[in-house]
C-alpha cells in the first residue's frame, strides 16, 4: 500500500479522497493555485504544493506541475478526482514516466474511451447496444442534413470530444441540421479544440442510467448497480439516485453485463461509468464512457456500503477486488443534489461569493432511520471562486426506501444555511416536492416540461403558510419579551404582544396572537390554534420544532421589520403588526414591480462584448442573444421564449449595470 498520494484536484472531491485516505493511513498531498490558498482541501491534507495562478489552465490542467509536486514531496500514487486531469491520456504517461502510479484505469482504456465516435466503434465491437447512428464525422452543412435525413429525425448531433454536456444539439428537421451542425462544431472547437462531430437517434423521452463498474488488475471486473441521472438541466445532471426507480432486475443485469464486457474489452482497471440512455420501453443504448470516479458515486455508496476511493486506491496498488459479482447487494435508496452557487430564478447565472455563513444539514443517521451525507469543499467566510465549477457542495441522502429518502432530502435542504453566495436550494426543494419526482416518473425533459418558463421561486401551500405565519409570531413574541426585559422603556412593550396582532404576507393580514407555555407556545391565527413547540432562541439561524405535531425546519431572519422564513424551497416575507398598524398597512398604496419578463437585462455589471440579434428579429427559446463579460468571463444570454426583438436598448461596448436593459421584446 502507498505511503503518501497527491490529490490533483480541489474542492468538494479533493476533500472526499484526502478523507479516505486518511483513514487508509496514507498521508496526503493536497495542491492548490494561487485562489485556493486558503482553501479546505489545502488545510485538511497533510502537505500542499502550490502549482501556479488562479486560472486552472496555468495550475490545475498543468500535468508538469503535478509531477514535480509528487517528486518534491515523495508521494508515490495521484488521486485525479473527477474534471482536470482526470481523463488526459498525457497526463498518465507522464506519471508513468516519472515512476508514480495513477489512482485509475491504464492510459489506453481512457484513450480508447475519451473519443466519443471511436468509444462507440469499440461498444459496438464488444456486444454493446449502441444508439443508430452515424459513427463517422460530418464535414459539413449539407452533409449533416443528408446523414440526419437518413437516420430519421429527431437526431443529436454531438461532439466526439465533448464532455460536461457541451457540443450537442437535437435537430427536428434539415435546417435544424444545418443550424446544429454549425454551432455543435463551433463548440466544440472552442471548448474542445477539436471541431469534429458527429450524429446518432435522438431517443425521445429518454431516460439517463448508468452503470458504475469496479476492475482490478487480475482480470476481475464487477458492476456495482446503476444510478439515474435523469434530472438534467441543458443535459447537466442536477439529481441522482441509485438504485433507478425505472430497472427492473432484469434490465438491470442485461446493462451491468454489457457494462462489464465492455469494461473487458479495454481491459479496464479502477471505478468507471458506462452511461446508457434508456427509452421509455426499456430499450437501453450505450453514451459514453467515463473513465474516472464520477460526481455522484456517493449515492453508489450509499447503497452498496462500499468506498470507491479506497477500492480505487487498493486496486492502483495492485490489489485483488475483495468481493465477486454474487457479493454485490443493494440496499435502500439513495439520492444526490447539486449545491451549486447559481440563482435559479436568473436563469441559474453563476451567483458566486464569499460565504458569510455555511452551516450545512447534520450529517449522520436521523430518526426515521435514514441518513444525511454531505461532500463539501467550503467553508464558513470562505469564496466561491469564479475560476473554477460553482459546486457548493453535495447533499446525499439514503433512506430504507425512496419515498423516506426523498423525504429526508427535503428537510436536509430546508436545513441548509447558505449566506453571502446565492445558491439553488429552492429549486432543489421544488425539485424534491414535484409529484412526478415522488411518482419516480423521470425523463431528460423533467426541468424543461416542469418549469416552461423558468424557476420564479415556489409559493408555499395553505397548510404550510399558516404554520409558518405561527412560527413567525412565535418570534416576535420572543422579541416582545425581550425588549420587555431591557430596563428604562417606556411601559407597555409586552402589553403590545398580548393585545393581539396580526401577520401580514402578500397584502393580506391574519390575525393573530401568542399564549406562551412551557416548551414554545399556543398560537392563535385566523380563529384556529396552533400548538408551536420549538427549543428555538433568538438568533438562531434555524427554527426546528413541531406545529401542531408537524416537524417543521425553517430559516427564519429578521430584516428590519420584517422576518424571512424559508421552508420547503419557499420564501416568504411576514411583518407583525399591531391590528392598527395591520389597518393601516392594508391602506398604503402597494408599489407594483414594473413588468420586466418583456426585457434582457444584464444579470451582472459588465462590458456588452456583443448583441447578436437585431430588431425586428424573431428568436427561439435559448437561442443566443448577447454577451456580457463580467470578471474576465464571457456569459451567454440565451433567450428564454420564443418571441420578437422590439428594441435593442445597449450597444456593444457599452458598460452595464445590474439588471440595465440590453434587449425589449414584444
Ligand atoms: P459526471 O458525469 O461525473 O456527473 P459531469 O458531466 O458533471 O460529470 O462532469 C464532472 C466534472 O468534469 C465537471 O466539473 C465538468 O465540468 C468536468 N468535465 C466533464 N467532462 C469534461 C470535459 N470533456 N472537459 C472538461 N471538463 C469536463
Ligand atoms: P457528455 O459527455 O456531455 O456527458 P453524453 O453523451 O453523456 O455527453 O450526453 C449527455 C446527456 O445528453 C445525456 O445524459 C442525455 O440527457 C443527453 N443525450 C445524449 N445523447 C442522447 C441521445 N442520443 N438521445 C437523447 N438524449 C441524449
Ligand atoms: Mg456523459
Amino acid at each position: 500500500m502507498f505511503d503518501k498520494i497527491l490529490i490533483a484536484n480541489r474542492g468538494e472531491i479533493a476533500c472526499r479522497v484526502i478523507k479516505t485516505a486518511r483513514r487508509m493511513g496514507i498521508k496526503t498531498v493536497a495542491v492548490y493555485s494561487e485562489a485556493d490558498a486558503g482553501a479546505l482541501h489545502v488545510e485538511m491534507a497533510d502537505e500542499a504544493v502550490a502549482i501556479g495562478p488562479a486560472p486552472s489552465a496555468q495550475s490545475y490542467l498543468v500535468a508538469d506541475r503535478i509531477v514535480e509536486a509528487c517528486l518534491k514531496t515523495g508521494a508515490q500514487a495521484v488521486h485525479p478526482g473527477y474534471g482536470f486531469l482526470s481523463e488526459k491520456a498525457e497526463f498518465c504517461e507522464k506519471l508513468k514516466k516519472a515512476g508514480i502510479t495513477f489512482i485509475g484505469p491504464d492510459v489506453h482504456a481512457i484513450g480508447a474511451m475519451g473519443d466519443k465516435i471511436e468509444s462507440k466503434k469499440l461498444a459496438k465491437a464488444a456486444g454493446v447496444s449502441t444508439v443508430p447512428g452515424y459513427l463517422g464525422v460530418i464535414k459539413d452543412e449539407a452533409e449533416a442534413a443528408s446523414i440526419a435525413r437518413e437516420i430519421g429525425y429527431p437526431v443529436m448531433i454531438k461532439a466526439s470530444a465533448g464532455g460536461g454536456g457541451k457540443g450537442m444539439r437535437v435537430a427536428w428537421n434539415d435546417a435544424e441540421a444545418r443550424d446544429g451542425f454549425r454551432s455543435a462544431s463551433n463548440e466544440a472547437r472552442s471548448s474542445f479544440a477539436d471541431d469534429r462531430v458527429f450524429i446518432e437517434k435522438y431517443i425521445q423521452e429518454p431516460r439517463h442510467i448508468e452503470i458504475q463498474v469496479l476492475a482490478d488488475t487480475h482480470g476481475n471486473c464487477v458492476y456495482l448497480g446503476e444510478r439515474e441521472c435523469s434530472i438534467q438541466r441543458r443535459h447537466q445532471k442536477v439529481i441522482e439516485e441509485a438504485p433507478s426507480p425505472f430497472l427492473d432486475p432484469q434490465t438491470r443485469k442485461a446493462m451491468g453485463e454489457q457494462a462489464v464486457a465492455l469494461a473487458k474489452a479495454v481491459q479496464y482497471r479502477s471505478a468507471g461509468t458506462v452511461e446508457f440512455i434508456v427509452g421509455p420501453d426499456k430499450s437501453f443504448y450505450f453514451l459514453e464512457m467515463n473513465t474516472r470516479l464520477q460526481v455522484e458515486h456517493p449515492v453508489t455508496e450509499e447503497v452498496t456500503g462500499l468506498d470507491l476511493v479506497e477500492l480505487m486506491i487498493r486496486v492502483a496498488a495492485g490489489e485483488r477486488l475483495p468481493f465477486g459479482q454474487e457479493d454485490v447487494k443493494l440496499n435502500g435508496w439513495s439520492i444526490e443534489a447539486r449545491v451549486y452557487a447559481e440563482d435559479p430564478t436568473r436563469n441559474f447565472l453563476p451567483a458566486i461569493g464569499r460565504v458569510t455563513r455555511y452551516r450545512p444539514p447534520a450529517e449522520g443517521k436521523r430518526a426515521d432511520g435514514s441518513r444525511v451525507r454531505v461532500d463539501t469543499g467550503v467553508y464558513e467566510g470562505g469564496e466561491i471562486s469564479m475560476y473554477y465549477d460553482p459546486m457548493i457542495a453535495k447533499l446525499i441522502t439514503w433512506g430504507p426506501d425512496r419515498a423516506t429518502a426523498t423525504r429526508a432530502m427535503g428537510e436536509a435542504l430546508d436545513g441548509f444555511v447558505i449566506r453571502g453566495a446565492g445558491h439553488n436550494i429552492s429549486f432543489l426543494a421544488a425539485l424534491m416536492g414535484l409529484e412526478r419526482f415522488g411518482e419516480g416518473r423521470l425523463s431528460t425533459n423533467l426541468i424543461a416540461e416542469e418549469f416552461p418558463d423558468g424557476f420564479h421561486g415556489i409559493t408555499p401551500e395553505a397548510d404550510t403558510l399558516r404554520r409558518l405565519l405561527a412560527v413567525a409570531l412565535m418570534a416576535e413574541r420572543r422579541v416582545a419579551e425581550r425588549d420587555a426585559m431591557i430596563s428604562g422603556q417606556a411601559t407597555g412593550q409586552l402589553r403590545r404582544s398580548l393585545e393581539g396582532w396580526v401577520a401580514r404576507t402578500g397584502g393580506v393580514n391574519h390575525p393573530g396572537s401568542v399564549m406562551p407555555v412551557d416548551g414554545g407556545a399556543d398560537v392563535r391565527l385566523d380563529d384556529r390554534t396552533m400548538a408551536v413547540r420549538t427549543g428555538w432562541e433568538l438568533g438562531d439561524l434555524l427554527w426546528t420544532g413541531t406545529v401542531d405535531g408537524v416537524p417543521m425546519t425553517v430559516q427564519i431572519e429578521r430584516k428590519g421589520t420584517r422576518w424571512v422564513l424559508f421552508h420547503g424551497g419557499a420564501e416568504l416575507s411576514v411583518q407583525v403588526l399591531t391590528p392598527r398598524a395591520g389597518d393601516l398597512a392594508a391602506l398604503m398604496p402597494v408599489k407594483l414591480p414594473p413588468d420586466m419578463s418583456k426585457f434582457l437585462l444584464s444579470p451582472m455589471p459588465g462590458l456588452l462584448v456583443s448583441v447578436v440579434v437585431a430588431e425586428g428579429e424573431e428568436v427561439k427559446a435559448g437561442q443566443e442573444l448577447a454577451v456580457v463579460e463580467a470578471m474576465k468571463m464571457e456569459n451567454i444570454l440565451r433567450a428564454e421564449s420564443d418571441g420578437r426583438v422590439k428594441k435593442v436598448h445597449a450597444a456593444k461596448g457599452a458598460s452595464l449595470a445590474v439588471d440595465e436593459k440590453i434587449i425589449e421584446f414584444e
